[in-house]
Parts: C-alpha cells; sequence; structure tokens
C-alpha cells in the first residue's frame, strides 16, 4: 500500500475526486468531510500528508492548519492546502499558517499529483535531538538553506 493520505474537504464531489485520483496513483486516501472531525482523524490515521481545503463550514481549513502545527503529534506532518480562490493574499495567509503546499482551484490534475509527489518527496522536519547519521545519509540535507539562528529550523516548503 502507498503513503498515506488525510483528505479533508467538505464538498462530497470534490472530495470523492481527490481520493479517486490519489488512489489511481497508489496512495492509501482517507477521507474526511467534516473539518471538525479532522485533527482527530488525523492522530488515528497518522497521515503520510494531508490535503486540506480552506473554505470549509465550521471551522475553516487555516484554522485546522494552525491547529496540526500546533500539535506535537502532527507538526511534522506536511499539509497541501487546497484553495477555490486565487486572491491576492490567499497563498501568504496559507503559508502564514504552516502549510507547505499549495494548489487552487480549479485543479489540474496533472499539477495536484505533482505537487502530492513533491510534497511527500521532502525531507520532514527533524527533531532536534535527530542523530547525525541520520542526516548525513539524506543527499537533499546539503541544499537546505542555513539554519535561522534562533529557535528550531523551518520545516521545507513549496510555497
Ligand atoms: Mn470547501
Amino acid at each position: 500500500m502507498g503513503e498515506k493520505i488525510l483528505v479533508v474537504e467538505d464538498n462530497e464531489l470534490n472530495l470523492k475526486l481527490f481520493c479517486d485520483l490519489l488512489r489511481a496513483h497508489g496512495y492509501a486516501a482517507e477521507p474526511v468531510r467534516d473539518g471538525r472531525e479532522a485533527v482527530e482523524r488525523a492522530r488515528d490515521f497518522v497521515p503520510d500528508l494531508i490535503v486540506m481545503d480552506i473554505q470549509m463550514p465550521h471551522i475553516s481549513g487555516l484554522e485546522l492548519i494552525e491547529q496540526m502545527k500546533a500539535d506535537q503529534e502532527l507538526k511534522r506532518t506536511p499539509i497541501m492546502a487546497v484553495t477555490a480562490y486565487a486572491a491576492k493574499g490567499d497563498e501568504e495567509r496559507i503559508r502564514d499558517a504552516g502549510a507547505e503546499g499549495y494548489v487552487s482551484k480549479p485543479i489540474s490534475v496533472i499539477r495536484f499529483v505533482e505537487a502530492v509527489r513533491a510534497l511527500l518527496a521532502m525531507p520532514r522536519a527533524e527533531e532536534p535531538e535527530s542523530s547525525d547519521a541520520e542526516g548525513a545519509a539524506n543527499p537533499v540535507e546539503d541544499s537546505r538553506p542555513p539554519a535561522e539562528p534562533e529557535g528550531e529550523q523551518p520545516p521545507p516548503r513549496l510555497i
């Protein structure tokens, strides 16, 4: 079975489209229709990636991204935001909330799958106490920008 992807999307058709598309590419897709269940479902499913719709009733995707990035268990799981509007400032708000990737609707199937692939291929932000041996085995390590002067090193991003 392929990598696990949690898909949070209130629109039934989009939810089915995303899940079908991901499954067709070998991923194990898990649908979440109600954003209020997203955090708990993410803890249970332990996904390798979360696809997050931004415009949802009850709780916005931005709020969910912020919650997940503040959660010790979930903060290292990459999040790909999906938004209906490519309005100015949207991408910045999504990035500020902590999402690692972003695609806008209408979704290009190719771009969607490419973005998923790219995010899954990215090295995870490491625990501060992570061993040197692990880092040395990862060739992508060398291409990272220098660490921030203070605090944890920020996770890699597509946006
Ligand atoms: Mn929506």
